[in-house]
C-alpha cells in the first residue's frame, strides 16, 4: 500500500489539499510519482476504486454540465483519491478518441480551478500563474499574457477598455482567475494531446468509453445543421466573409458578428472554421475555441447576434436595397429566403 497517509508540503501554500484542487499542477504529478504507484494498480486494485469512480465521474460532469465539480476533502485519504482520479479521468478522456471530449474536459477543468482560484489567496494565485508561465503581480498581468488569455472577442476584454500601467493590465481578483483558467485550459488541452492511453485502460473502462462515445454522437445529432443559402446573406456578412477568406484581418468585432450570424442560421463549427482558415494570423485551436464559446458548445452563452444599429456603430454596415427597414441582420437573411 502507497504511504498516502502522510502530510505532504512543498511550499506554505500548496499542501496536498490544494494539489487536489489543482491537480494539473506539477508538484501533484510530483507526488503521484512518489507514491511509485504503477498502472495496473491504478487500473485494478481495490485501493483505487474510489479514484476510478471520482475519475469516471470527472469526465461524465465534464460532458455533461461542462464544469467539474468538487467533492469534498476531509482528509488525505479523499485528497490522495482525488489527485489519482485525475490522471484516470485524462486516461479515460483519451480512449474514447474524440477532439470534442479532449476540449470539453479541458475547460471542465479549467472551469473547477476558475470556481477555486476566486476563494484563494493572491500569493497562491500569483504562484498558480508563474507555473503556467504567465506573469501576475496582485491585481495585475502582464500584458503579453494578457493579449495571449483573455477572450478579446468580448468588449469587455478588450485592450482599449482596461487600465495599462508600465506594461500591466489592472483587473480584479477574479478577472486575473479567469486569465489563468483559460491557461490551464490551454495547457489541459496541448498535454492530453501527448498522452496515450494504455490498452487495459479501454478494457476496464469498456462500458463507459460506449456510453460516452454514444451521449457524444447523441449531442453532435442534436445541433444538426441546417442548409445555408450564402447567397441570401446581408450585405455586411457578404462583406466580412469575403474579407476573411481573402485572407483580410477581420476585427474583433467583425468577427464576433460573423460567427454569431452564421451559427444562428445554422452553419456548422467546421464551415465556419474554415472561413477563417486563410486569416494571416489564424490558429486554429485558438479560432475552434473562440467559435465554440461564442456559439455556446463549450460555454452556458450563446451570443446573439448583434444588431443593425450597434453593426453600423462599428462601421461594417453597407446597405443594399434590401435592408430598406431592417432591424436585425437574420431578419435579412429570413425575409430574403422567403
Ligand atoms: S442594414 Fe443591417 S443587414 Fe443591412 S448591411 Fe447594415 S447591418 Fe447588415
Amino acid at each position: 500500500m502507497p504511504p498516502i497517509l502522510f502530510i505532504f508540503i512543498l511550499f506554505n501554500f500548496v499542501d496536498l489539499f490544494k494539489l487536489a484542487k489543482y491537480p494539473f499542477m506539477a508538484e501533484a504529478k510530483e507526488w503521484v510519482k512518489e507514491q511509485k504507484v504503477n498502472i495496473e494498480e491504478i487500473l485494478f486494485d481495490e485501493l483505487y476504486e474510489r479514484a476510478r469512480q471520482r475519475g469516471i465521474e470527472r469526465v461524465k460532469q465534464a460532458l455533461e454540465k461542462g464544469i467539474i465539480y468538487d467533492t469534498p476533502l476531509i482528509n488525505d485519504v479523499d485528497c490522495a483519491m482525488e489527485i489519482f482520479s485525475y490522471p484516470i479521468a485524462r486516461m479515460l478522456v483519451v480512449a474514447v478518441e474524440s477532439d470534442y471530449l479532449l476540449r470539453r474536459y479541458a475547460l471542465a477543468e479549467a472551469k473547477r480551478a476558475y470556481e477555486n482560484m476566486k476563494n484563494e489567496e493572491e500569493d497562491f494565485i500569483s504562484y498558480l500563474a508563474k507555473e503556467l508561465g504567465v506573469e501576475v503581480n496582485g491585481e495585475k498581468i502582464h500584458f503579453a499574457d494578457y493579449l495571449k488569455y483573455a477572450p478579446t472577442w468580448d468588449m469587455k476584454w478588450k485592450l482599449v477598455n482596461r487600465e495599462l500601467k508600465n506594461g500591466y493590465v489592472i483587473l480584479s481578483k477574479n478577472e486575473v482567475a479567469r486569465l489563468i483558467q483559460e491557461a490551464i485550459r490551454k495547457k489541459i488541452y496541448s498535454e492530453l494531446s501527448y498522452i496515450f492511453a494504455p490498452p487495459e485502460v479501454k478494457k476496464v473502462f469498456r462500458n463507459e468509453i460506449i456510453a460516452i462515445k454514444s451521449r457524444i454522437a447523441f449531442k453532435d445529432k442534436s445541433v444538426k445543421m441546417k442548409e445555408v443559402k450564402a447567397d441570401y446573406f446581408p450585405p455586411c456578412i457578404k462583406s466580412l466573409v469575403s474579407a476573411a477568406k481573402s485572407g483580410i484581418n477581420v476585427p474583433h468585432v467583425g468577427r464576433f458578428t460573423m460567427v454569431t450570424f452564421l451559427n444562428a442560421i445554422g452553419m456548422s463549427i467546421d464551415e465556419i472554421l474554415k472561413i477563417f482558415s486563410s486569416s494571416p494570423d489564424f490558429n486554429e485551436e485558438k479560432t475552434r475555441y473562440q467559435i465554440e464559446h461564442i456559439t455556446g458548445r463549450i460555454s452556458s452563452t450563446v451570443y446573439a447576434p448583434p444588431k443593425c444599429d450597434t453593426i453600423r456603430t462599428w462601421g461594417l454596415c453597407y446597405p443594399d436595397e434590401y435592408c430598406r427597414g431592417i432591424k436585425h441582420p437574420l431578419f435579412y437573411y429570413r425575409r430574403r429566403r422567403k
